[in-house]
């Protein structure tokens, strides 16, 4: 039996705002330090009202799964269950199903990533990839370089473990070398390590742009230089939509990237399958940390996966979400040119997102519950920043509604922006 402690009285402790607004929680004074630092992010909280039917949701990431061949993927899974159950059903490797690692090296190969199957480390989604790499490099206070904006959830994981993360900006071809070389050489003026840099390169989580072929290099030597890992995050890369996909930074440095991968763009996220590819001494700080998490990634969904590669033509799946998402691209940038000219956007050539920077003095936080009202959802840049700024952007996912909606939703947001103008 546990013992329950007594409340917290209202009039003691020392009266902090986090504690004025739980004094009913009375294991509030028990939570680790790094507990104070975990948020609902913006678009959990807004999840519930964006879900409602009447509502166009620009703002979750989604993929849209309608166009899977569900009867191929409901046989897949029966065979799994019938012809390799007792496996399935089992615990598995820590490191992750050798026969899947090996299927891994050949999607990484489309990015020129060559690799071993020993390099590669399973895990449940790349979110918990993040989530490792985090917990085995980070201690309270350390620097995590980032771009400006950076992905929500990635934020999410760095404040969980008390990094500090210090924000290097972008422009429409990626992370920008010299401000990377003069953050990098400033913190280390200042007498800062720097643990890792992390990035997205790939049509970017909100930004929507890409580095540029040129910068690539650029920024693997800067980081190299300066003794800085790169984390490098990439579930959008096959998803270009008039190219190839182009060299992963992990094809230039094998020694100072770990890249991560996962399924739930160019697949499915329900069963949460992704990867870590590390230089071969952190890959075995990675198992360990996550056989302490979880003992081992899920076999079933590993198994279901790996059998989707090899019964299933998954490279003609991921060119149909190509043609999907980028009808829906130019539905997104068509209305926006038609609608809300007074508003800056990135043209996104690949991917879920665009970048929206609303008309001078406008702010997407605030106007976010009009919108609402008014049926249409979005991201507030906030999310994206560390710092809480970014109040002047928006990011708008054009990955999951129609084409239909995505206008409609468009035209919603430029008369909510108008009626502000206007305020
Ligand atoms: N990284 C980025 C940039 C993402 O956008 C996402 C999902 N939205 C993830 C990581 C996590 O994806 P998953 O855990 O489903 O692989």
């Amino acid at each position: 039996m546990t013992s329950q402690p007594s409340p917290r009285p209202e009039t003691s402790g020392t009266p902090t705002s986090a504690a004025a607004g739980t004094r009913l929680d009375p294991w509030l004074d028990a939570y680790a330090d790094r507990t104070h630092g975990m948020r609902a992010s913006e678009i959990r909280a807004l999840f519930a009202v964006a879900n409602r039917p009447e509502v166009v949701s620009l703002a979750g990431g989604m993929p849209f799964l309608d166009g899977l061949p569900l009867d191929s993927l409901a046989q897949v899974a029966a065979q799994v269950v019938a012809q390799r159950g007792l496996q399935a059903l089992q615990y598995g490797s820590g490191q992750g199903d050798e026969t899947l690692r090996e299927q891994i090296l050949e999607v990484m190969a489309l990015e020129g990533i060559s690799a071993h199957p020993d390099d590669v480390v399973v895990t449940t989604g790349s979110q918990q990839a993040l989530d490792l790499v985090t917990r085995v490099f980070i201690n309270p206070g350390d620097v995590v370089v980032a771009e400006a904006p950076s992905y929500v959830g990635a934020l999410g994981v760095f404040r969980a473990y008390q990094a500090d993360v210090v924000h290097v900006p972008i422009d429409e071809h990626g992370l920008i070398p010299a401000a990377l070389e003069e953050t990098l050489t400033s913190l280390a003026a200042a007498g800062r390590q720097t643990k890792f840099l992390y990035t997205v390169p790939n049509f970017h989580n909100p930004a929507g742009v890409s580095v540029s072929l040129e910068r690539r290099p650029q920024i693997v030597e800067i980081a190299r230089r300066h003794g800085v890992l790169v984390l490098e995050d990439n579930p959008y890369g096959l998803l270009g939509f008039d190219r190839d996909p182009w060299p992963a930074l992990r094809s230039y440095d094998e020694d100072g990237v770990i890249y991560l991968g996962s399924f739930s763009k160019t697949f499915a996220p329900g069963y949460r399958v992704g990867w870590a590819v590390a230089p071969h001494a952190v890959r075995e700080k990675l198992v360990l940390a996550s056989e302490s998490a979880i003992l081992c990634p899920s076999n079933a969904s590993q198994i279901a996966i790996s059998s989707y590669l090899s019964t299933c033509d998954w490279r003609s799946q991921v060119k149909s979400y190509r043609e999907l998402y980028r009808e829906r691209r130019d539905a997104m940038v068509g209305a926006l040119a038609e609608h809300l000219p007074e508003a800056s956007w990135t043209v996104p050539d690949g991917g879920f997102y665009t970048w929206v920077r609303l008309p001078e003095g406008l702010d997407a936080k605030d106007m976010l519950p009009r919108a609402v009202t008014a049926r249409v959802a979005y991201v507030p840049g906030t999310a994206f920043y560390f710092d809480g700024t970014g109040r002047d952007h928006m990011r708008l996912s054009f990955c999951y509604p129609t084409p239909e909606r995505i206008r409609e939703g468009v035209r919603r947001l430029a008369s909510v922006v108008s009626a502000e103008r206007e305020l």
